[in-house]
């Protein structure tokens, strides 16, 4: 294995990339802004589809899949959309390429070749779903419709981060349509419910509901909805978000349908998506110097079985008994690996199991053999035990869910403690520049102010929270009303 990664508090971001890298989750790649995910990072993240896709169906919504493509036309049909994507799009031009008669051996664009219409490779396909929704839906009875796409989106980014921040990343964007306002805004509420319901419970990160001010809001959007949480350097991080987008694409797109009335109305849409920076969140929550730490919900090997042997015969000893374990937890529904490597020694194979966050790893030796034991070590809390092997599998569902909830309860105390109340100026400075994390103050409610509080400090306000601490007050900055408290933060 190679030498230990950079600590967290010596340079977080490095400490990051390296992780990412050297747990071999992705690496960049030969294309600006765009990564390969490695298989070990890619069985994480199917492991976050699958359960989110359970989830969406759960709340009765199908899977469909819209072409990469939005003719420029439709793109631009939506003005707040387009106007807020503009400045991060690929276009394509032209559609074929030819010998260039200059340069032996290269090709060229065939200007012959020009397209009588750009494309926009999708940054978000609202444009191209409402244009086709279009001829879904002429009545009250083609609605509602429930729809998701898991696909790969493009934004021409300039600062790009491996998962947090990527110019091409895959994500899954739900595009739904109503008859009503109510119904529109239920289903915004409902799904960023969803999207935190699994963020803590799958994944074991805390979360803050709440809704974006109008500087942060989804371009085209109405309202919205998002869960927020904070990374372990007290930097915030956009988790996910859901929009209530009124009836701005249906009037964009002439979408309208025959009420049970008989009259003619705008359908109202909603549409929400998180993406692969889930993987980012997951990484700066849990992780440690030592390297990735998994929630075993996320992991694709729960447990891992690493055998101590001198002679084969104790291999073939040790291997009998591991088949019988094995077989147990399976039963359990616990993913198990034996790596039974001879390439590695034990301490090696530790090592790596350590840096990919295997939460719980077992090891086997002719000792163990004898006196009926087995050593357990624990990712998250790098402790170790013998046991008695007759209580294992028991012992290893156990931990399983202690882990997992042990993860979360230790991710909410930290956020708990970086989350500052505080009320003039001066104090938000010192707080953020010493401490950072969440900071709980009023606003008057201007886009000024907030302007302002960014170039001073480069915290933004992540969200209004919909929680129930809604006394007013005086805006930490102007002195003006306010009605509640905002989060304030810096973020990824
Ligand atoms: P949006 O469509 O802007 O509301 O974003 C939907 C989801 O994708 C949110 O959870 C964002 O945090 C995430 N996201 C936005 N831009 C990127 C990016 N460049 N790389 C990875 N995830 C992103």
């Amino acid at each position: 294995m190679s030498k230990k990664l950079t600590s967290r508090k010596e340079d977080y971001s490095k400490w990051y990339n390296e992780l990412v890298v050297k747990a071999d989750l992705a690496e960049n790649s030969a294309v600006r802004g765009c990564m390969v995910i490695k298989p070990y990072g890619y069985a994480i993240w199917e492991k976050i589809q699958a359960e989110l896709d359970r989830m969406f169906k759960e709340t009765g919504h199908q899977n469909a899949y819209f072409p990469l493509f939005v003719p420029k036309s439709l793109f631009e049909a939506e003005e707040k959309n387009a106007e807020g994507f503009a400045k991060e799009c690929a276009i394509v031009t032209h559609y074929r390429l030819q010998s260039d008669p200059d340069k032996p051996g290269k090709l060229r664009v065939d200007p012959e070749a020009k397209l009588e219409e750009e494309l926009i490779v999708r940054p978000t396909s609202e444009a191209i779903i409402w244009n086709t929704y279009k001829g879904w839906i002429q009545s009250y009875r083609d609605l509602p419709i429930l729809v998701n796409q898991w696909a790969n989106v493009v934004r021409w980014e300039m600062r790009t981060r491996l998962f947090l921040r990527t110019a091409e990343f895959l994500w899954q964007e739900g595009h739904t349509a109503h008859a009503t306002k109510a119904e529109a805004v239920k289903e915004a509420e409902l799904m960023n419910n969803v999207y935190a319901t699994f963020v803590e419970n799958f994944m074991a990160i805390p979360v803050v509901k709440g809704v974006k001010t109008d500087s942060e809001r989804f371009a085209g959007a109405e309202e919205t909805y998002c869960i927020e949480a904070l990374m372990q350097d007290g930097k915030a991080l956009q988790a996910g978000t859901s929009h209530f987008l009124g009836q701005n694409f249906a009037k964009a797109f002439d979408v309208k349908f025959t009420t049970k009335e008989g009259s003619q109305e705008y359908v109202w849409a909603t549409s929400w998506g998180v993406s692969t920076r889930l993987m980012g969140a997951l990484i700066m929550t849990h992780s440690d110097d030592n390297g990735l730490v998994l929630p075993p919900n996320l992991a694709p090997n729960q447990v891992v079985i690493v055998p101590i042997y001198k002679t084969q015969e104790q291999l073939q000893e040790i291997t009998n008994l591991v088949n019988v374990i094995m077989g147990e937890l399976r039963l359990h529904n616990i993913t198990v690996k034996f790596d039974n490597r001879d390439t590695l020694r034990p301490g090696a194979k530790f090592a790596q199991h350590e840096l990919q966050g295997v939460p719980l790893r077992i090891a086997i030796g002719p000792k163990d053999l004898e006196n009926g034991t087995v050593e357990l070590a624990r990712r998250d809390t790098l402790t170790k035990e013998v046991i008695a092997i007759d209580n294992l599998t028991e012992k290893v569902k156990g931990l399983m869910t202690e882990i997992q909830t042990s993860l979360y309860q230790k991710a909410l105390h930290y956020r708990e403690a970086h989350t500052t109340e505080v009320d003039d100026f001066k104090t938000f400075k010192k707080v953020l520049e010493e401490k950072g994390g969440f900071i709980s103050a009023h606003w008057d409610g201007t886009e000024e102010t907030e302007a302002k509080i960014q170039e001073l400090t480069k915290a933004t306000i992540r969200c209004i929270p919909m929680d129930e601490n809604t006394q007013s007050g005086d805006c930490v900055y102007t002195g003006k009303p306010s009605a509640r408290r905002v989060l304030f933060a810096k973020a990824y």
